[in-house]
Protein backbone atom coordinates (compact mmCIF):
# COMPACT_ATOMS: atom_id res chain seq x y z
CA UNK A 1 0.00 0.00 0.00
CA UNK A 2 1.68 3.28 -0.82
CA UNK A 3 0.56 6.20 0.78
CA UNK A 4 0.07 9.19 -1.09
CA UNK A 5 -1.43 11.94 1.67
CA UNK A 6 -1.30 15.54 0.65
CA UNK A 7 0.15 18.36 3.17
CA UNK A 8 -2.76 20.94 2.22
CA UNK A 9 -6.35 19.81 0.68
CA UNK A 10 -7.83 22.73 -1.02
CA UNK A 11 -11.86 22.31 -0.93
CA UNK A 12 -14.26 24.75 -2.42
CA UNK A 13 -17.53 26.08 -0.36
CA UNK A 14 -20.72 26.35 -2.21
CA UNK A 15 -22.59 22.76 -3.90
CA UNK A 16 -19.01 21.03 -2.26
CA UNK A 17 -19.75 21.17 1.71
CA UNK A 18 -22.83 21.77 1.59
CA UNK A 19 -26.08 22.26 -1.16
CA UNK A 20 -26.85 26.20 -2.23
CA UNK A 21 -30.42 24.77 -3.30
CA UNK A 22 -31.23 23.84 0.38
CA UNK A 23 -31.07 28.14 1.54
CA UNK A 24 -31.20 29.24 -1.49
CA UNK A 25 -34.98 30.09 -2.02
CA UNK A 26 -34.97 32.01 0.23
CA UNK A 27 -30.96 33.54 -0.39
CA UNK A 28 -31.48 34.88 -3.22
CA UNK A 29 -35.50 35.82 -2.91
CA UNK A 30 -34.75 39.46 -3.27
CA UNK A 31 -32.97 39.62 -6.23
CA UNK A 32 -35.20 37.30 -8.02
CA UNK A 33 -38.07 39.75 -7.05
CA UNK A 34 -36.22 42.36 -9.06
CA UNK A 35 -35.25 40.54 -11.34
CA UNK A 36 -38.55 39.16 -12.11
CA UNK A 37 -40.40 42.49 -12.46
CA UNK A 38 -38.31 43.39 -16.13
CA UNK A 39 -40.62 41.66 -18.49
CA UNK A 40 -37.73 40.58 -20.55
CA UNK A 41 -36.84 38.35 -17.56
CA UNK A 42 -40.11 36.48 -16.74
CA UNK A 43 -40.26 33.86 -19.25
CA UNK A 44 -36.28 32.85 -18.08
CA UNK A 45 -36.84 32.80 -14.51
CA UNK A 46 -36.98 28.86 -13.72
CA UNK A 47 -33.78 28.77 -15.43
CA UNK A 48 -32.17 31.88 -13.85
CA UNK A 49 -33.18 30.33 -10.07
CA UNK A 50 -31.54 27.46 -10.93
CA UNK A 51 -28.76 29.03 -12.18
CA UNK A 52 -28.35 31.68 -9.67
CA UNK A 53 -27.40 28.56 -6.78
CA UNK A 54 -24.75 27.45 -9.19
CA UNK A 55 -22.46 30.28 -11.04
CA UNK A 56 -21.60 33.78 -9.83
CA UNK A 57 -23.88 36.34 -10.41
CA UNK A 58 -21.62 38.41 -12.96
CA UNK A 59 -21.65 35.05 -14.80
CA UNK A 60 -25.13 34.81 -14.62
CA UNK A 61 -26.14 38.98 -15.42
CA UNK A 62 -23.65 38.00 -18.90
CA UNK A 63 -25.61 34.42 -19.33
CA UNK A 64 -29.23 36.48 -19.49
CA UNK A 65 -28.20 40.11 -20.73
CA UNK A 66 -29.20 41.60 -17.59
CA UNK A 67 -27.95 44.95 -18.55
CA UNK A 68 -25.83 47.33 -16.65
CA UNK A 69 -28.75 49.04 -14.76
CA UNK A 70 -30.38 45.55 -13.49
CA UNK A 71 -26.76 44.20 -12.73
CA UNK A 72 -25.59 47.29 -10.90
CA UNK A 73 -28.97 46.78 -8.84
CA UNK A 74 -28.35 42.96 -8.05
CA UNK A 75 -25.20 43.64 -7.35
CA UNK A 76 -25.82 46.04 -4.73
CA UNK A 77 -28.61 43.68 -3.03
CA UNK A 78 -25.93 40.89 -3.01
CA UNK A 79 -23.13 42.53 -1.34
CA UNK A 80 -25.80 43.29 1.59
CA UNK A 81 -27.24 39.61 1.69
CA UNK A 82 -26.55 37.31 4.40
CA UNK A 83 -27.88 34.20 5.63
CA UNK A 84 -28.60 34.19 8.35
CA UNK A 85 -30.28 30.74 9.72
CA UNK A 86 -29.29 27.25 10.28
CA UNK A 87 -27.09 25.35 6.92
CA UNK A 88 -26.82 21.76 6.95
CA UNK A 89 -23.49 20.69 6.00
CA UNK A 90 -23.10 17.91 3.60
CA UNK A 91 -23.05 14.22 5.88
CA UNK A 92 -20.29 12.97 4.24
CA UNK A 93 -18.54 16.27 5.56
CA UNK A 94 -16.98 15.08 8.72
CA UNK A 95 -14.94 12.82 6.50
CA UNK A 96 -12.77 15.83 5.42
CA UNK A 97 -11.57 16.17 9.08
CA UNK A 98 -10.16 12.77 9.04
CA UNK A 99 -7.72 13.44 6.11
CA UNK A 100 -4.05 14.57 7.03
CA UNK A 101 -2.86 17.60 5.75
CA UNK A 102 -3.82 21.34 5.96
CA UNK A 103 -7.26 22.25 4.97
CA UNK A 104 -7.67 25.27 3.33
CA UNK A 105 -11.04 26.97 2.11
CA UNK A 106 -11.41 28.81 -1.24
CA UNK A 107 -14.75 30.33 -2.45
CA UNK A 108 -15.49 33.09 -4.66
CA UNK A 109 -18.49 35.08 -4.10
CA UNK A 110 -19.42 38.74 -1.84
CA UNK A 111 -18.22 38.74 0.82
CA UNK A 112 -20.42 39.41 3.53
CA UNK A 113 -22.55 36.56 2.13
CA UNK A 114 -19.69 33.99 1.55
CA UNK A 115 -18.36 35.28 5.30
CA UNK A 116 -22.10 35.27 6.85
CA UNK A 117 -22.19 31.12 5.19
CA UNK A 118 -18.72 30.08 6.63
CA UNK A 119 -19.68 31.52 10.41
CA UNK A 120 -23.40 29.94 9.96
CA UNK A 121 -21.19 26.49 9.71
CA UNK A 122 -18.37 27.16 12.04
CA UNK A 123 -16.26 26.55 9.12
CA UNK A 124 -13.30 28.66 10.40
CA UNK A 125 -12.50 26.24 13.89
CA UNK A 126 -11.84 23.19 10.72
CA UNK A 127 -9.96 25.31 8.23
CA UNK A 128 -6.54 26.59 8.78
CA UNK A 129 -7.38 28.91 6.43
CA UNK A 130 -10.77 30.60 4.65
CA UNK A 131 -10.33 32.78 1.64
CA UNK A 132 -13.18 34.53 0.18
CA UNK A 133 -12.53 36.09 -3.46
CA UNK A 134 -14.85 38.75 -4.53
CA UNK A 135 -14.96 39.51 -7.75
CA UNK A 136 -16.24 43.21 -6.49
CA UNK A 137 -12.70 44.11 -4.54
CA UNK A 138 -10.43 42.43 -6.32
CA UNK A 139 -8.90 40.91 -10.12
CA UNK A 140 -7.37 38.04 -8.04
CA UNK A 141 -8.68 34.57 -8.99
CA UNK A 142 -8.60 30.85 -7.25
CA UNK A 143 -5.55 30.18 -9.44
CA UNK A 144 -3.42 33.25 -7.80
CA UNK A 145 -5.33 31.89 -4.33
CA UNK A 146 -3.98 28.59 -4.88
CA UNK A 147 -0.11 29.82 -5.87
CA UNK A 148 -0.37 31.90 -2.88
CA UNK A 149 -1.36 29.22 -0.42
CA UNK A 150 1.77 27.10 -2.17
CA UNK A 151 3.99 29.78 -2.05
CA UNK A 152 3.34 30.26 1.79
CA UNK A 153 3.54 26.84 3.10
CA UNK A 154 6.82 26.03 1.03
CA UNK A 155 4.34 23.83 -0.56
CA UNK A 156 5.18 21.74 -4.02
CA UNK A 157 2.31 21.44 -6.36
CA UNK A 158 2.37 17.51 -6.03
CA UNK A 159 1.73 18.37 -2.19
CA UNK A 160 -1.75 19.97 -3.28
CA UNK A 161 -5.22 18.71 -3.72
CA UNK A 162 -8.10 20.84 -4.89
CA UNK A 163 -11.55 19.04 -4.37
CA UNK A 164 -14.84 21.08 -5.73
CA UNK A 165 -17.77 20.50 -7.63
CA UNK A 166 -16.88 22.86 -10.28
CA UNK A 167 -15.10 21.78 -13.44
CA UNK A 168 -14.59 24.93 -15.00
CA UNK A 169 -13.59 26.80 -11.41
CA UNK A 170 -12.04 25.45 -9.06
CA UNK A 171 -11.04 22.02 -11.35
CA UNK A 172 -9.45 24.04 -14.28
CA UNK A 173 -7.84 26.20 -12.11
CA UNK A 174 -5.85 23.67 -10.01
CA UNK A 175 -5.54 21.61 -13.34
CA UNK A 176 -3.51 24.70 -14.39
CA UNK A 177 -1.05 24.99 -12.19
CA UNK A 178 -0.13 21.36 -11.75
CA UNK A 179 -2.20 19.85 -8.97
CA UNK A 180 -4.33 17.15 -8.16
CA UNK A 181 -7.74 17.52 -8.86
CA UNK A 182 -10.99 16.21 -7.41
CA UNK A 183 -14.33 16.49 -8.74
CA UNK A 184 -17.17 16.46 -6.03
CA UNK A 185 -19.61 15.17 -8.54
CA UNK A 186 -22.52 14.60 -5.87
CA UNK A 187 -25.51 13.64 -8.20
CA UNK A 188 -23.18 12.33 -11.01
CA UNK A 189 -23.60 14.74 -13.48
CA UNK A 190 -20.54 14.12 -15.03
CA UNK A 191 -19.81 11.77 -17.27
CA UNK A 192 -16.50 12.95 -18.78
CA UNK A 193 -14.51 15.80 -16.77
CA UNK A 194 -10.98 17.07 -16.99
CA UNK A 195 -10.31 16.40 -12.69
CA UNK A 196 -7.68 13.83 -12.25
CA UNK A 197 -10.43 12.16 -9.85
CA UNK A 198 -14.35 11.82 -9.38
CA UNK A 199 -15.93 11.23 -6.61
CA UNK A 200 -19.63 11.70 -4.96
CA UNK A 201 -18.70 11.57 -1.02
CA UNK A 202 -16.20 12.41 0.94
CA UNK A 203 -15.66 8.91 2.33
CA UNK A 204 -14.07 8.08 -1.18
CA UNK A 205 -11.04 10.87 -0.89
CA UNK A 206 -9.33 8.43 1.66
CA UNK A 207 -9.07 5.49 -1.51
CA UNK A 208 -7.77 8.17 -3.63
CA UNK A 209 -5.03 9.02 -1.20
CA UNK A 210 -3.86 5.43 -0.69
CA UNK A 211 -3.58 3.25 -3.92
MG1 LIG B 1 -18.86 25.26 -5.87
Amino acid sequence: MDFHFKKAMIYDLDNTLYSVKTIGDKLFAPVLEVIGQEEKHQANMEDIRKDIMRIPFQNLAQKYDFGPALTQKGEEILQETTYDDHISLHEDYPAILEMPGHRFLVTTGFYKMQKSKIDRMELEKDFQACHIIDPMQTQQTKKDIFLQIIKDGNFEPKDVMVIGDDPESEITAGNEIGVETVLYDKHDQYQSHPASHKIRDFRELVTILIN
